[in-house]
């Protein structure tokens, strides 16, 4: 049973429909409720070298179909409720294992088709990676000793830093290596010419290597399906870098993703254009310009906040040493702070302001003369209501639940 599936893939890239003979089918141990199926061959690519395994389906075909398949029937597939779908592909004990919720007969034919767009998409990051990480190790030595090919984003880890700078440089070469249209070329060379062969590896192999040579740019031992020529890579982004492992990180999109990515991005920069009434080039100064008058505002609202407390304080009855005001809104606390202190300054005794609402709740700062502890007045609120925060004696700060701006003056 764990004779080696024919990998279809592996002479043409292209190949999206297939027939194979069940070897072996049973219960998955790993999965519930799903079969392990072996194939003698299969088109589909298993989850290998960071790179995420192939969708697409599988059909069990009847006598009727098989004799219509010797006829080279078009359209003998049209039945969807018959399709199988394959939720996972996997390397087991050298087979390569394909995930069903249904069982198949072994012994029996199917034919089976591989979502092609899937399929395109990872050829293209995959053959982008490898001019990429070709040109990484030629320009600096750097080895790619992570690779992540997901559903969504390309990473590679490289052995050495790169600036910014240094990346764009990579990335506008991978880009005119594309516009070159270079062959990309996939063997297993014989054991005396891969001894001749200088190839970048992750690891060491054993058994049949496989190469992906990238005329002019890279030579690499790798598994995958790649596109045949750079052209078809369509472009190269990369969209994120960072220090990883004192080495770099690096984020790619190739092809129809990267170009996903721009419609994106430039859909959010046109809106945000049209918001700010002014053209995407302008958008970055106007967005300064903004940023500028709000703070400017900010700065405004805290001062006139702090004159409307301290006429609030004024009219406070004088009869007392302690104070309480309340205030809606959100006041920078710094100036909170400064009315606290010129409230306890004038009246000697517990003085403190609450920000907030009866319904939501209160944040407060207290404040306290000379020989008085604020910390006692928290002591006699926590008596009835639920009360968090501290501080040192002339000053504490925190939020209270519960308590009416009623119940809080009483305290006072
Ligand atoms: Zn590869």
């Amino acid at each position: 049973m764990n004779s080696q599936t024919i990998k279809l893939y592996d002479e043409n890239a292209y190949g999206t429909e297939f027939t194979a003979k069940v070897l072996h089918c049973e219960k998955a141990d790993s999965r519930e409720n799903l079969y392990a199926v072996t194939l003698d061959r299969t088109l589909f690519f298993p989850e290998e070298g960071g790179q995420t395994p192939d969708r697409g389906v599988l059909i069990l075909l009847n006598e009727d179909d098989l004799e219509k398949l010797k006829g080279e029937a078009d359209n003998l597939f049209i039945n969807d409720a018959r399709k199988i779908e394959v939720l996972d592909v996997q390397i087991k004990n050298d087979s390569i294992c394909h995930y069903l919720e249904e069982e198949l007969p072994e012994g029996s034919t199917i034919y089976g088709k591989i979502d092609w767009e899937h399929r395109f998409s990872n050829m293209q990051q995959h053959s982008g990676e490898h001019v990429f990480s070709g040109i990484v190790n030629s320009r600096f030595g750097y080895d790619n000793v992570g690779f992540h090919l997901s559903d969504s984003v390309v990473t590679m880890d490289y052995s050495g830093q790169l600036t910014e700078e240094e990346l764009k440089n990579i990335e506008k070469s991978v880009n005119r290596a594309i516009y070159e249209n270079r062959e990309i070329r996939a063997w297993y060379p014989a054991e005396n010419e891969l001894s001749e062969i200088n190839y970048r590896s992750k690891k060491e192999l054993s058994g049949a290597v496989r190469i992906v040579e990238v005329d002019g740019y890279d030579v690499c031992a790798c598994c995958a399906p790649h596109v045949k020529r750079t052209g078809e890579i369509g472009i190269l982004k990369v969209i994120n870098s960072q220090n990883y492992k004192g080495g770099t990180r690096v984020s790619i999109l190739c092809g129809f993703r990267a170009l996903e990515y721009f419609y994106n991005e430039h859909a959010m920069i046109q809106k945000l254009a049209g918001e700010m009434s002014t053209g995407i080039e302008n958008v970055p100064a106007q967005f300064k310009k903004q940023q500028e008058e709000m703070s400017e505002l900010k700065r405004k609202l805290s001062e006139s906040c702090e004159k409307l407390l301290l006429k609030e304080a004024e009219s406070l009855p004088e009869n007392s040493q302690n104070a309480c005001l309340f205030t809606d809104g959100d006041i920078d606390p710094n100036v909170i702070r400064r009315v606290v202190n010129s409230l306890v300054e004038k009246r000697g005794g517990y003085c403190g302001i609450f920000f907030g609402s009866d319904k939501d709740g209160y944040r407060f700062i207290i404040g306290s003369g000379a020989g008085l502890n604020s910390n006692a007045v928290l002591a006699e609120l926590r008596k009835n209501y639920e009360v968090r925060g501290g501080g040192k004696p002339a000053m504490v700060q925190g939020s209270i639940e519960g308590a009416s701006a009623q119940d809080i003056s009483s305290v006072f």
